[in-house]
């Protein structure tokens, strides 16, 4: 991965190499840390870049920060603002990826919430596919467990957290899988590593509620209002058991790194007929076009970089 030249850090723009914290620092130490992730998709006949929903990204940023009791003046405009002026700093004529992190900034000793300083910084970087195989992923299901709401709250971007996400990647991937699911404590189907899921079983869709220790994702909003708008098709939102994904129809995952994802074997045995199915092909292509301008319908997602934000902005 290329490093960015630039960094926001301590509230302006200065060189990434400045973009530096010492190692006692609290975050580092205990995970006290919020971080978002979205994508800038160039595109090229317009020589423009855009941020896909940053708003919604921002305002689930600061939601994040809030739990962890980290404070700042800043609007979800302002950080806006912010990103827009880093990626033209940056100059960036390709697709990026964009990553804003909170997190407890004291240097000192001691496990806590309270009474600590914040500090704020956001990078970019170029970036492309996150999951390799993306039209015919081999997942398995994780012998780890979600971490519940009551333990570190998975509605939250929370750095402590991503340890957990760290075990469920890394035991599948070296096993020789693309991906993981996670189950809760009760048995039933969370999310993957970092993305939403979704199973299409009898035309219905079907994807966990917010209740079952998920991310609330971006994408995974932006697939349902999809698929209910433009391929009229049912959505539910309920609990899923394990064996209903060996069963299904199609699979697939969301997310900003993961995209749509579409997921043709779960520990080896074939999802339908182990190809990418016609639901998750149309909603592929739909996404690719919205995410970068492309779709005038959905322009009010997507703000660009390199000129005045129209009137209307994304929700
Ligand atoms: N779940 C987890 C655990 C994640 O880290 C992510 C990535 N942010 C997602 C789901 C997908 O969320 P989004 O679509 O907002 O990127």
């Amino acid at each position: 991965m290329a490093l960015p030249k630039y960094a926001y850090f301590g509230g302006k723009i200065v060189p990434y190499s400045e973009a530096k914290v010492g190692v006692l620092t609290h975050a580092l130490n205990y995970g006290t840390a919020v971080f978002g992730g979205m994508r800038g998709y160039w595109n090229a006949d317009q020589e423009q870049l855009y941020l896909f929903r940053p708003n919604d990204h921002f305002r689930r940023f600061l939601e994040s920060a809030k739990l962890l009791l980290i404070e700042f003046d800043h609007t979800i405009e302002g950080l806006v603002e912010i990103t827009r002026e880093l990626l033209r700093k940056e100059g960036y004529q390709c697709n990026v990826y964009i990553r804003p992190l909170a997190y407890k900034s004291d240097e000192i000793i001691g496990v806590k919430l309270h009474d600590l300083h914040s500090a704020l910084s956001i990078v970019s970087f170029p970036f492309e596919r996150y999951v390799a195989n993306d039209t015919n992923a081999h997942v398995t299901f994780s012998s780890w467990r979600r971490v519940d709401d009551n333990m570190i709250p998975a509605r939250g971007k929370i750095s402590g957290a991503y340890a957990n996400s760290a075990f469920i990647k890394t035991d599948a991937t070296t096993a020789g899988f693309d991906e993981a699911l996670v189950l809760n404590e009760d048995g039933h189907v969370s999310e993957g590593s970092a993305m939403n899921i979704f199973m299409v079983r009898n035309g219905v869709v079907i994807t966990p509620p917010v209740t079952d220790n998920i991310l609330e994702g971006i994408t995974r909003r932006t697939v349902v209002e999809l698929a209910r708008e433009e391929l009229g098709l049912p959505i539910i939102e309920r609990k899923i058991d394990r064996t209903e994904v060996y069963l299904c129809d199609e699979f697939f995952m969301t997310g900003t790194a993961a995209q749509i994802t579409a997921v043709t074997r779960v520990d080896h045995r074939p999802i339908g007929n182990g190809e990418m199915g016609p639901i998750t092909t149309r909603l592929r292509q739909l996404f690719g076009e919205i995410v970068c301008g492309r779709n005038l319908k959905y322009l009010h997602w997507v703000v660009p970089v390199y000129k005045e934000i129209p009137e209307v902005v994304s929700n």
